[in-house]
């Protein structure tokens, strides 16, 4: 090649990587992996040895991730954080379902994050590129209220209507219902034949054949949300799981004049570190109500019968627990290709994980629906982190931004004094 050839190849690659911070130079190298517990959501951090960092956050339910996210520390320290595929590729097989898969599913949003600096392009960009220019955020009610299972149809009809009246404007809300996180189901007696289950959280799952009483129940608490959030706002109903399929048919039939959204988890799901596709096929062959679960699972192969079997209609991922958002495109992807649609899990994501779901949400195919909003919690999270749009989401929608990497990032004096003495150096 000549030297006015390479030239215009330099200049070429100029053009593609745009201001390129590193255009010329040596490959981008990790040169170290943290973890700190920021209120109660862990975020990583990838260090490099071109000042750039990038980050990645895990639900706040996770507050004991930290020594499993320093467990990959070994492996990747050296390695070229822009080859995303490359180290996801020796990494993705130590992880599993929720809640193992978390710390690698935020090293792989991290790495994104460092890959779009080092390119100065937006991550969307490195995913293919958007098709959407905004995109739409769920309500959930346990975010917003935060009740978590209500304990009576007023009650649900209560938290709808507050739904209905959120700043964000949300055009899809989803309930609790049911076995979801226990108390609706506990609230009046007799409402199935199981054990009854007291003590810490929900660690034992509560499941079984519901009475007539109970079924009838759960029906008065849809009929309350439906008759006050209207017909323009749609509604999803997380339901389980713990259903046995022939209640849940009968309830999947019984909801179809309401037109809701989906059915979560009715059969398998919150909780639980497995799927099963053929009794959730049962259920969703035998109505029109679409049948949706997969915030517990873990990569593709996860979702391989789900998809394959055509088992439901709408597949959940969570992108801080699939794998990342590569996996959680890939995975959208390949539900299209079977007319199976795609609503991203993310109620705990933090404002890290709104970010990684906005990039995303940017790039996934016509089946995409839209994702589950997550809150910075506590609320000193929104004067610690830099870049998102306010407000942040407008009608129901998150306007996709164009700032590289996420696009998103610390105020570092601000988000220093929220560390605690154990992650001082976080920042350092
Ligand atoms: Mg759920």
């Amino acid at each position: 090649m000549g030297a006015a050839a390479g030239t215009a190849l330099a200049q070429h690659e100029g053009g593609i990587l745009g201001s390129s911070k590193r255009a010329g130079s040596a490959p981008v190298k990790i040169t170290d992996l943290k973890c700190a517990i920021i209120g109660k959501n862990p975020v990583v951090r990838i260090v490099t040895d071109q000042g750039i960092s990038g980050y990645g956050q895990a639900e706040s339910a996770k507050p004991y991730l930290k020594p499993m996210v320093e467990f990959y520390k070994p492996y990747l320290i050296g390695t070229d954080p822009t080859d995303v595929g490359r180290q996801m590729l020796r990494l993705r097989r130590l992880g599993a379902f929720k809640p193992w898969g978390a710390a690698l599913s935020a090293i792989e949003i991290a790495l994104w994050d460092v890959a779009g600096q080092a390119a100065d392009l937006p991550v969307h960009k490195l995913l293919g590129g958007k098709i959407r220019d905004k995109v739409l955020a769920y309500g959930n009610s346990e975010n917003n209220t935060p009740i978590f299972s209500p304990p009576s149809p007023q009650v649900c009809g209560e938290l709808a209507a507050k739904m209905k009246e959120a700043k964000e404007g949300y055009k899809l809300v989803k309930m609790p219902v049911a076995f979801h996180n226990g108390p609706m189901m506990k609230a009046t007696p007799n409402e199935w034949f199981g054990q009854q289950w007291t003590g810490r959280n929900s660690l034992y799952m509560e499941r079984g054949q519901l009475t007539q009483h109970g079924f009838d129940y759960i029906m008065q608490c849809v009929e309350a949300m439906k008759k006050n959030l209207g017909d323009d706002i749609d509604l999803a109903l997380d339901c389980g799981p713990g259903w046995t399929p022939k209640d849940a048919i009968r309830f999947a039939r019984a909801v179809e004049p309401y037109h809701l959204a989906w059915l979560e988890d009715l059969i398998t799901g919150d909780g639980e570190p497995y799927t099963n596709a053929q009794a959730f096929k049962l259920v969703t062959e035998s109505t029109s109500t679409p049948i949706h679960t997969g915030e517990e699972v873990y990569l593709r192969e996860g979702f391989k019968d789900l998809i394959e079997m055509q088992a439901i209609d709408v597949v959940g991922p969570d992108p801080e627990d699939v794998g990342g958002i590569a996996e959680l495109k890939w995975i959208a992807e390949y539900a299209d290709l079977h007319h199976i649609q795609v609503a991203p899990h993310g109620i705990f994501d933090g404002l890290f994980g709104v970010a990684a779901q906005v990039h995303l949400g940017a790039v996934c195919p016509q089946n995409y629906i839209g994702f589950e909003y997550a809150k910075g919690q506590p609320e000193w999270w929104y004067e610690i982190v830099e870049g998102l749009p306010d407000p942040i989401v407008k009608d129901g929608y998150i306007d996709v931004w164009d700032k590289p990497g996420l696009g998103v990032s610390f105020n570092i004096k601000a988000a220093k004094a929220r560390l605690t003495d154990d992650d001082r150096t976080f920042f350092d």
